[in-house]
């Protein structure tokens, strides 16, 4: 396995073993069969509470049954979930950062006593319900409204592409409190069999396919006060929760794009043409070189952002860089990789294509690779270039 800096040295006996069981999973569990449910567009649901005996739902939180490991380990499993497959990540990435974060952050006592020890065991799924039709890159313009009666809210709107939607117990929704002055932001706890909720599955995507996307619709849905997150209120909300997500994809990505690579160097050393292996031309050699090179970068970067999570000095502008960075470098390495196993690329035999084409969904959610440019634009010159 790629680790050209030796970054293993450093690593803790607790995180070797984290991310040691995360690997023998995906071997195990996941890699014999991704690339079916790759082409059947479905989630091995099966695997929803295997994950959470495993502790891989909010890694880094602590009580409520969940494992309290360090950022490093959270971010070790997240690389190994996503060689498996950019879904699998997802999968954990929503559960932890965007279901168990939120409600561990800013819930009630109740709330969390009802939903954690669930949705860590993998018992209930969760979703995160922030992106609209009309509002994707600027979620500050969001529709979706909850209005006072007596003794809750009544929500009205909808959100799309929401990763999980159709399979979740419960959803995260971000709706403005319109009976609140300057309605601000804040998080509901919807379960989805309540009455007015729909749950549409997104089909015909071309990406991410090993992972379930839907709408939520929300008709007149009646949620008690109590199902209201007390602790956040505007944008910090769901922006905080992006910034957990976030640091996993920094992390996640270079698993993609080192199993991608993995595959090209065994290939190239396989693969015979001209009368002997091809990577005993230069031309492969210099993009294994290269490959490698950024693969290396990206592990610097994720491992940098660990040590500054762990520490409390991480700030959302240097998590945007790192996802920007580490998704180019995903994007760029799984395509080359593709390239280097010719025809045969092309399949669902071999993991760079499927993972290339999960990464286009990876530059594209949790902040697109522009929206990260104009972030660190404006940290970098104090100028927003967002209108
Ligand atoms: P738009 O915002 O319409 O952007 C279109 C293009 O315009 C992009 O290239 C963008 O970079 C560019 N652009 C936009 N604004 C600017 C600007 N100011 N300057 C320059 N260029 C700009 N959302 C959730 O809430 N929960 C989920 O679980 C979730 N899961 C997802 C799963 C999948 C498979 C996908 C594809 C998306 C998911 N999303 C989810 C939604 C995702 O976060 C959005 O797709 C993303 O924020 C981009 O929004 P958009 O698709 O509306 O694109």
């Amino acid at each position: 396995m790629l680790d050209y800096l030796e970054l293993e040295g450093d690593l803790t006996g607790e995180e070797k073993l984290v991310r040691d069981e995360a690997r023998r999973f995906v071997d195990e569990q996941v890699k014999p069969d991704i690339g079916e449910h790759y082409e059947a567009g479905t989630f091995p649901t099966e695997l929803i509470p295997q994950m959470g005996e495993l502790g891989f739902y909010a890694p880094n939180l602590d009580g409520y049954g969940l494992p309290g490991l360090g950022e490093r380990a959270y971010g070790l499993l997240m690389q190994e979930l996503e060689a498996g497959d950019s879904g699998l990540r997802s999968m954990a990435s929503v559960q932890g950062s965007l279901v168990i974060y939120p409600i561990h952050a800013y819930g009630s006592d109740e709330q969390k006593q009802r939903w954690l020890p669930k949705l860590g065991s993998g018992e209930a799924v969760g979703c995160f319900g922030l992106t609209e039709p009309q509002h994707g890159s600027d979620p500050s313009g969001m529709e979706t409204r909850a209005e006072r009666d007596a003794d809750g809210y009544v929500l009205n709107g909808s959100k799309t592409w929401i990763t999980n939607s159709p399979i979740a117990d419960v959803a995260v929704v971000w709706a403005r409190d319109v009976s609140a002055e300057g309605s601000p932001v804040r998080g509901f706890l919807v379960e989805t069999d309540r009455d007015g909720v729909t749950t549409n599955k997104i089909e015909g995507k071309l990406s991410m396919r090993a992972s379930v996307t839907g709408e939520i619709g929300l008709d007149d849905v009646r949620v008690p006060e109590e199902d209201v997150l007390p602790g956040v209120e505007g944008m910090k909300g769901p922006l905080s929760c992006l910034t957990q997500a976030r640091f996993g994809i920094a992390w996640g990505v270079v698993g993609a794009a080192r199993d991608a690579f993995e595959d090209a160097r065994q290939y190239a050393k396989d693969r015979d043409q001209f009368g002997g292996p091809i990577a005993r031309f230069q031309l492969q050699q210099g993009k294994l070189a290269e490959m490698a090179t950024q693969i290396t970068n990206a592990q610097l970067m994720a491992h940098r952002l660990a040590d500054l999570k762990e520490r409390g000095d991480l700030r959302h502008q240097q998590v945007s860089m790192a996802k920007r960075h580490n998704v180019r470098v995903a994007r760029e390495v799984t395509r080359t990789a593709r390239e280097m196993l010719g025809g045969n690329g092309i399949t669902t035999d071999y993991s760079p294509m499927r993972h290339m084409e999960n990464i286009e969904t990876v530059y594209t959610y949790e902040g697109t690779d522009d929206i990260h440019t104009l972030v660190l634009g404006a940290d970098l010159t104090g100028i927003e270039a967002f209108h």
